[in-house]
């Protein structure tokens, strides 16, 4: 497994809060770095010196002492600890005192460096194998004070599109590598780490390269002690892959693949809103339901994929007649929703009937010919009665199965 592989597959961070060693809180992260598959497991632990090797405990015992009597100040150190099976980790524990059912407590955030730490294994422990580490490491590290930098790792300056640490140094901030909607949160963030508020600050935030493209990232952030100055420390790493497959993913559940028209999720959400919207502020409101005269025959004679033209130009024409604030989307097959916000029976009626007949000019060229067809509409309002989505949608269907007795090819309201 490469370095890559592992940093995306394994959470990065585990949290514990401990009193005297004895664990009053953590999270699942926490419990599977030990080998351990829930946080509970951990809670039935009498002290969480059971998972640091023998020869750290005095070094931990005192570190907590000094810590909670106030004579040192939280930081970060390295640990050996040990996992369920007696493998043993190397960690990054950054700790933190915190309050636990109103008494003090410690908060240890680790992050396991045992495989970065293995990989240096030749190396003494000294300076220079920390800055390796940093160096070597594909997670982006930078100090920064009020966003003027003062050191970063090349993974840092690499993300960011800079050739090497220096190029990205020589700015004055690192603002300008920051997208401006994200620069308000970065203030706050800063304020907030640098007045010591927080302790440590988890968040996405999107990033400018040189080149001006986007860069997702998820940062850690925490306020260290550089020179013997309060600066901030960012930990980053690329996430630009996973946020557009979420993009994408988050797109094609709201956008149906043929027609780029809404989902019926979509719909149903957007149909809820606008539904209480209407019923809190007394506005009308109209749905009409639209299905295709028989499509089956369509494609049973030209082909499924002549079909698909009829219905993606079907959806084309809805989009291109909606008046701003309608929506259109496909409900499923040849059956489609139009919602028409603030608008009376009346209204819904003449915009159902045009569109009826604009459909009628419509024709898919095919080798000998071109295909027509006609579609069948059932309109009906938000009312009294008629109060919510189910109501609604089943008396658009009652008008659409009226529209369809009627011969087809026309428009039908249950009023
Ligand atoms: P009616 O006038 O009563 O609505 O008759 P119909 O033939 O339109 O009604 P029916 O519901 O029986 O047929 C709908 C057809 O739509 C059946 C199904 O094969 C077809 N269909 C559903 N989704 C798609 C699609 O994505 N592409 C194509 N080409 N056909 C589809
Ligand atoms: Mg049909």
């Amino acid at each position: 497994m490469d370095v890559s592989e592992k940093l995306l597959i394994e959470p990065h961070y585990g949290v514990v809060i401990h009193r005297d060693f004895k664990p009053l809180y953590a999270d699942d992260n926490y419990a599977n770095f030990y080998g351990y598959h829930r946080a509970e497991e951990i809670l039935s632990l009498n002290s969480v010196l059971e998972l640091i090797a023998e020869e750290d405990h005095p070094k931990a015992k005192f570190v907590n002492d000094e810590i909670m009597s106030g004579r040192q100040k939280p930081g970060v150190r390295t640990f050996q600890n040990i996992d369920k099976t007696g493998k043993e980790l190397t960690v990054l524990a950054i700790d933190n005192i915190t309050e636990w059912e109103g008494l003090p407590a410690m908060q240890v955030i680790i992050i396991d460096l045992s495989y970065q730490f293995e990989m240096q294994r030749s190396l003494k422990l000294s300076e220079e194998r920390y800055r390796v580490l940093v160096d070597g490491s594909i997670q982006g590290i930078l100090v920064h004070k009020n966003f003027n930098p003062l050191f970063c790792n090349q993974a840092y300056a690499e993300m960011f599109g800079f050739e090497n640490e220096q190029a990205l140094l020589a700015n004055e901030s690192i603002l300008a590598t920051i997208s401006s909607e994200y620069h308000q949160i970065a203030y706050r963030d800063n304020q907030a780490l640098m007045t010591g508020e927080e302790a440590v600050i988890k968040a996405e935030s999107k990033g400018v390269r040189t080149d001006g493209s986007i860069v997702w990232l998820s940062l850690l952030s925490r306020p260290v002690l550089w020179d013997g100055e309060q600066v901030i420390q960012v930990t980053a790493i690329d996430i630009t892959e996973q946020h557009l497959l979420s993009e994408r993913l988050e797109y094609r559940a709201n956008y149906d693949a043929l027609t780029n028209l809404l989902t019926r999720r979509a719909l149903n959400e957007l149909l809820e809103k606008e539904c209480s919207r209407a019923l809190r502020h007394a506005n009308a409101l109209c749905c009409v339901l639209i299905d295709i005269d028989k499509f089956k025959q369509i494609n049973d004679k030209n082909g499924h994929h002549i079909g698909d033209e009829v219905l993606k130009l079907f959806a084309s024409t809805c989009e291109k007649s909606l008046r701003k604030g309608d929506f259109i989307g496909r409900w499923g097959g040849d059956e489609f929703v139009l919602i028409l916000p603030q608008t009376e029976l009346e209204q819904a009626v003449v915009i159902a009937q045009r569109l009826c007949s604009d459909v009628t000019k419509l024709s898919v060229p095919i080798s000998d010919g071109v295909v027509t067809f006609s579609i069948s509409l059932g309109v009906a309002s938000l009312s009294s009665t008629i109060s919510n989505v189910e109501l609604l949608l089943s008396e658009a269907d009652t008008a659409l199965y009226k529209a369809k007795d009627r011969g087809r090819g026309c428009v039908a309201s249950t009023c």
